[in-house]
């Protein structure tokens, strides 16, 4: 008999998207193509694999005949319509967020929106004879779990309950990523962004950084004063300051410049409130530092592929465009 010894699997799955429900993408392969090749280059340049396994919606403690149950429902905005859905189970590979994708209307000037998932806790008693012992447990465990071991904390809980107190952190899991299915895109990737076309590549970027963290989460939110971002990594990246916010919506200020990762070259932001008409944009080191300051490793840029079109950015800069913008939220 033969044996053959099998390396095992060294795979970052991060951001994996999941298009059920979605009609946008299924007819429109070139959009499709567009977004995964953001998802890749966000999962070549962010390290997830810190992101433990979820396996239990249910969590209970006991401790003799006392048993204390924590049910989690996970939600996501569905990007086909902006409601608020439940994810039908929250078991979640290790190093893996699941982002739903998809397209509806947006007002104004809107050209997608980006969001981490949220949470809803049940909390159930069944015999507290034991104090507080059985619900620490189920603290303890859920903790461990949803927190997910690392990375940003989308959201923080606590309280009381029948002599139990809980506390738990919770991390990434599920988001959402939706666009406008009536602006003037340009879908192509791989070719340079035509005059007038908003550039569907580089609104994905923004609004998958978004789902994972940046201006969405409580890891964020600590790192905030004022109209400043105060994040170690944030502040090394931009000079030794803070670096400016737009407003409270999670973004920099316009015109915060960084070098790209793929070619150090100065650029635009990715995560600024808006882009010019014409143009792409790629991560910058401002914005990967901002995923180190939420908890997340980045990889190095010379691991990351240089993207096949850089060279059309340099003909079609902002001042060649003009500055009509869209805002990506
Ligand atoms: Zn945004």
């Amino acid at each position: 008999m033969l044996f053959v010894f099998l390396p095992p699997m060294m795979s970052r799955a991060g951001i994996v998207l999941d298009y059920s429900g979605d009609t946008f993408f299924a007819n429109n392969p070139t959009a499709k193509a567009a977004l995964e090749a953001a998802a890749a280059d966000v999962n070549a340049a962010i390290d997830f694999s810190c992101l433990g396994v979820v396996t239990d919606d249910v969590i209970t403690g006991t401790n003799g005949g006392s048993s204390v149950d924590f049910t989690f429902s996970k939600t996501y905005i569905n990007p086909a319509d902006g409601v608020t859905t439940q994810v039908p189970s929250t078991q979640i590979v290790a190093g893996q967020i699941n982002v739903f994708a998809g397209a509806r209307t947006f007002g104004g000037n809107t050209l997608g929106e980006g969001s981490a998932g949220g949470t809803g806790l049940g909390l159930g008693i069944t015999d507290a004879s034991d104090g507080s012992l059985a619900g620490a447990y189920a603290n303890a465990e859920a903790l461990e779990q949803h927190s997910r071991g690392g990375g940003p904390i989308v959201l923080s809980a606590s309280g009381s309950f029948g002599g139990n107190s809980f506390a738990f952190n919770q991390g990434l899991h599920t988001g959402s990523i939706a666009f406008d299915d009536d602006s003037n895109w340009h879908f192509d990737h791989t070719t340079a962004v035509a005059a007038g076309l908003n550039d569907f590549y580089s609104v994905a970027l923004h609004e998958l950084l978004h789902v994972v963290g940046f201006g969405t989460s409580a890891s964020w939110q600590s790192l905030i004063s004022g109209t400043d971002y105060l994040g170690a990594e944030g502040i090394a990246a931009n000079g030794g300051t803070g670096v400016g916010l737009a407003d409270s919506s999670g973004h920099f200020a316009m015109g915060v410049m960084s070098p790209r990762i793929s070619d150090g070259v100065l650029q635009e932001v990715a995560m600024d409130a808006d882009i010019t008409v014409g143009t792409r944009k790629y991560l910058t080191e401002l914005d990967l530092a901002v995923m180190r300051d939420l908890g997340l490793k980045t990889v190095v840029a010379s691991a990351v592929p240089e993207p096949s079109s850089l060279a059309f950015l340099a003909l079609c800069g902002a001042a060649f465009c003009g500055r009509r913008r869209g805002l990506v939220t």
